[in-house]
């Protein structure tokens, strides 16, 4: 590691006398110039030989070498005790080449003495003889020197010498690449313990580490003491022995500063360009800010597979099997979409907050979860999306599975509180609430009872239609346990709770009778004050009679069995509708009302879905008729009139009319919402699906409404399908209180077909309102014959394809409709009873009711249905299935009976021609993949039919 500068070779400058340069010879032999004296005999020796001016080039401290040879003095004979082994070394520092012989003065100071020089070794005459010499070498140094450059002189005082070579020199630190950094030649200090401090630069793309990078020159010319160093930054290595940091090549990276080597890109990432410090994804692949730069990146999880679900009644569990690709990561979970998808719309609507999921809807980790109170008898589509770290950060949404499923119909839930409303030694009163859940129309409630210290067994039953009973012939001041529990088609919910309450004692009795005449005393009192209430209450019946526009207010109350009944109030006997309106439709501030999507379309305008929140109340769910914009007065004021006719009503197969919104534009009558929608199409698209004891319970609720009008005295007219509204719980609500689309100059539905003194929808309007518009709840009887012919067939269009005038001519013979396939006999006598051609005749609408309680509370009566071959006999139309004759193919043929669905099905087992679909029994219709029971009945009954067309045809051909 000593690296020298040789200032100066063996040349010596000006020598003076009685220095001389002679030849000799070197250890190997080899001929050498040397400079000698030997002047050993003569005292006061003072002989001086000084080299040529040496430039200092910088050195701080020169280093000389010397080899030279000295006499042993006592080898010499007889010389005097003067005799010297030693010189000595000067040097002096100029600036510039002057010396010449006088100057600088021969003589310590000016010249500085380096040090006095022995011979390790002298050599004696045997060796002079044997012209062997002994050499001998020494270095000295000295310094600080800061002169442009300097001489060096040698004296000798007495001593027989030669100097063969002197060499010159000094020290540096070479240019060295170390711990990453470059340093610069550095020359040694000035003395030799001195070290000198050097600035390293990092390599290029290196970085300096914490402290500034050193190294330490010293007088040897030895690097040491190294303090911090370089190191590679991120994107780039060390090679070649770390002199050199590379960018990281062609699919490779480094994330930070380090010693480290350049990483291959994980898999589905990349470089942009060399250097990097980083691998960006691919498209379509992800990380998150948390994922380690060496992992893969990531994706989207694929959809969740498998997807089994298990409705029990109102509830449903889910199940799934992992995504057959999660993406890549580990952080799969799911998440729930519940859309409830009402029938009538083909819409779907995202699930209110009252869905329970368990153990939650959102981040679930594992495969399953658990989904309870959903609507009973409704169609859902749950998403089971699969989401990972990285599904936020891709534009895609979620990868789903999805299922449709329809809850069953369920029982009602428990009723949770009863109350004692009253009690006498012999009976109790009770009272309790309607159970959370109905899940449809309470039918009765049946509450079990016994006496508290008797066995349970011994219990006995009272029913009960609405949510009161008494109860009676109890003991006195007994003790007695009660459990109520409803009843919807369902059948029977849970029972309630045992509650426990006593009867009245007997002498709590007496001595209630003793109080008496007090409390008779005090009910005089009270007597006196409803006098003056009924009083009061005349006296304003009065008053506003006075008005003008209220002269039909006599007539518009009538009393039945003590109970004061209103009677409705046709609105266009109001001078003013508005008036009608303000009297029956609550105005709602529009910022109430949140219209959510359009879900129908009205005579008037859109008809939509939205919410409506009161202030004080909970917001529900409403359905919202507006009034196009550009209305005329009279459009306006029809289109209100249902809001005045609907408000008056209150009952729960009556559509509820929340309010209006006048004040503000758009105009809007909003009611309650109906999730499935019209009955019609509920029923077309729920074909076959339903129990008979469900279509009749729907037929119930509707008998009930419409018992409910015809006790308002009102007039429905329009009676349909299509005009009740079907919601969630199945319960069936009569609705379309609009009088206009009697009106003659709307011309725009085929319905409703022009008659004299308005429209009429012939099909199914009794034979006397077309005949000479005698409208009475008697011809809603009929209309309600009809509705219940729509029901038991799903909505089938009432006389097919028959003009009204066919159908007109066919009831004025006395034809009817035959009953629906698989419809109960007792159920199309009851229509036919609303067919009898005297309306007289007809049952009225609390007989209906009843006839259907009686029909529901004993199922039996709804089994036997009309055989197919005595219809033949019966004065019907039998349309009930086409014609065979008049298709050519059995495609058309199935199209003609809606079984057009089924073509495929049909050719792909080769039931092609009718010769052979005339003779297909059940199990072929079930092998040709008609799973759907209403369907398989459906074409079988069409089948049979055919079979029976053409024994006709062929017997006529004999
Ligand atoms: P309408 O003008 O009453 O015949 O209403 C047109 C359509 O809007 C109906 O056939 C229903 O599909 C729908 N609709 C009307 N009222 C409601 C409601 N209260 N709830 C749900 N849908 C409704």
């Amino acid at each position: 590691h000593v690296h020298t500068a040789l200032l100066f070779g063996i040349q010596l400058g000006a020598a003076i006398y009685p220095w001389e340069e002679v030849s000799g010879y070197d250890e190997n032999m080899n001929t050498i110039r040397t400079y000698q004296v030997c002047n050993v005999f003569d005292n006061n020796q003072n002989n001086w030989v000084r080299t040529k001016y040496i430039r200092r080039r910088g050195a701080q401290r020169i280093h000389v070498e010397i080899k030279f040879s000295v006499r042993d003095c006592s080898s010499i004979p007889s010389v005097p005790g003067s005799c010297k082994e030693t010189f000595n070394l000067y040097y002096y520092e100029t600036d510039s080449d002057t010396a010449n012989k006088v100057s600088p003065a021969w003589m310590e100071n000016p010249w500085i003495k380096v040090d006095t020089i022995a011979a390790d070794e002298s050599f004696s005459q045997v060796d002079l003889g044997s012209r062997v010499m002994k050499i001998n070498r020494e270095v000295r140094s000295f310094g600080p020197v800061s002169r442009q450059g300097f001489y060096l002189a040698f004296q000798d005082y007495g001593s027989c010498m030669s100097l063969i070579a002197v060499r010159v020199f000094y020290r540096k630190c070479p240019r060295v690449v170390e711990n990453g950094a470059v340093f610069p030649e550095t020359l040694s200090g000035a003395e030799s313990t001195s070290l000198v401090a050097a600035r390293g630069v990092c390599v290029p793309n290196g970085e300096e580490v914490d402290v500034p990078i050193k190294l330490y020159c010293n007088g040897d010319g030895e690097w040491m003491v190294p303090i911090g160093r370089c190191m590679c930054k991120a994107g780039h290595e060390a090679v070649e022995n770390g002199t050199v940091c590379r960018a990281c090549g062609s699919g490779f990276f480094k994330p930070s500063q380090g010693d480290h080597q350049c990483l291959q890109c994980p898999i589905n990432s990349r470089i942009t360009n060399e250097g990097a410090t980083n691998c960006v994804c691919r498209n379509g692949y992800y990380r998150t800010d948390s994922d380690p730069p060496l992992m893969p990146c990531t994706t989207i999880p694929s959809a969740p597979q498998s997807v089994i679900s298990i409705v029990n009644e109102t509830s449903l569990r889910l199940e799934w099997s992992a995504p057959r690709d999660g993406g890549g990561r580990e952080d799969v979970v799911y998440n729930i979409i519940c859309k409830s998808c009402g029938g009538g719309r083909g819409g779907c609507t995202r699930c209110g907050d009252n869905v329970q999921f368990v153990p939650r809807q959102l981040g679930l980790t594992e495969t399953r979860v658990h989904i309870s109170d959903l609507l009973a008898h409704t169609q859902y589509t749950f998403e089971i999306q699969a989401v990972n770290g990285v599904s936020d950060q891709s534009p895609y949404s979620p990868q789903y599975s999805s299922v449709k499923i329809t809850t069953n119909q369920a029982a009602p839930s428990a009723v949770s509180i009863m109350h004692q409303v009253s009690r006498t030694p012999d009976s109790i009163t009770l009272s309790w609430s309607q159970p959370d859940q109905p899940n449809g129309l309470i039918l009765d409630y049946e509450l079990q009872y016994y006496e508290k210290s008797m066995a349970e067994w011994n219990s006995s039953v009272v029913r009960s239609q609405t949510n009161t009973a008494v109860i009676r012939g109890l003991k006195p001041g007994a003790i007695y346990v009660f459990q109520v529990r409803a009843r919807t088609v369902a059948g029977f919910g849970r029972f309630s709770g045992k509650m426990f309450f006593q009867t009245m004692t007997e002498e709590y009795k007496s001595s209630f009778q003793e109080k008496l005449p007090l409390i008779i005393g005090s009910a005089a009192a009270g007597m006196v004050f409803i006098i003056a209430v009924v009083v009061f209450v005349i006296v304003c019946n009065r008053r506003s009679s006075e008005r003008p526009e209220s002269e039909f207010t006599d007539k518009l109350q009538h009393y039945t069995s003590g109970h004061r009944m209103k009677i409705y109030i046709d609105p266009f006997t109001y001078e003013d509708p508005n008036e009608a309106v303000r009297e029956f439709a609550k105005e709602i501030d529009t910022s109430c009302v949140k219209i959510e999507q359009v879900i129908g379309a009205g005579e008037f305008g859109e008809v939509c879905s939205g919410n409506l929140r009161l202030p004080g109340k909970r917001e529900i769910l409403v359905a919202i008729k507006t009034l196009k914009v550009g209305y005329t007065e009279r459009q306006r004021r029809d289109f209100l009139s249902e809001a005045s006719i609907m408000g008056q009503f209150d009952h729960p197969n009556i559509i509820h009319l929340e309010g209006v919104v006048t004040k503000s534009a758009p105009v809007m009558i909003i009611t309650e919402f109906m999730e499935n929608g019209s009955l019609d199409s509920f029923l077309r698209q729920n074909d076959g699906q339903f129990t008979v004891i469900q279509l009749v319970g729907m037929l119930r609720g509707i008998a009930a409404g419409m018992k409910y009008l015809n006790d308002m005295n009102y007039v429905h007219r329009d009676l349909a399908a299509r005009n009740i509204l079907v919601n969630s719980n199945l319960v069936c609500k009569v609705s379309d209180f609009g009088l206009s689309r009697f009106l003659e100059d709307d011309t725009s539905d085929p319905t409703y077909t022009s008659a004299l003194g308005g429209k009429i929808p012939i099909r199914w309007t009794a034979p006397e309102a077309i005949q000479y518009r005698k409208f009475t709840s008697s011809s809603d009887g009929w209309s309600y014959g009809i509705v219940m012919w729509e029901v038991m067939s799903y909505g089938e269009r009432p006389y097919w394809d028959m003009s009204n005038q066919d159908v007109i001519n066919a009831i004025e013979q006395d034809y009817r409709l035959p009953p629906p396939m698989d419809c109960p006999s007792a159920l199309h006598q009851l229509m036919l009873d609303c067919w009898q051609k005297d309306r007289n005749n007809r049952p009225k609408f609390s007989q209906i009711v009843n006839n259907l309680d009686k029909m529901i509370r004993n199922p039996n009566s709804l089994k036997a249905t009309t055989p197919l071959s005595s219809s033949v006999h019966l004065p019907l139309l039998d349309r009930s299935t086409p014609d065979f004759s008049s298709f050519s193919t059995v495609d058309e043929w199935l199209d003609a009976i809606k079984m057009g669905q089924y073509k495929e099905n049909f050719a792909n087992e080769e039931f092609t021609s009718f010769d052979v679909v005339s003779q297909m029994t059940m199990e072929d219709i079930i092998r040709v993949g008609v799973t759907l029971v209403g369907h398989q009945k459906k074409i079988l009954n069409s089948v049979q039919s055919m079979r029976a067309q053409m024994n006709q045809i062929t017997s006529v051909e004999v």
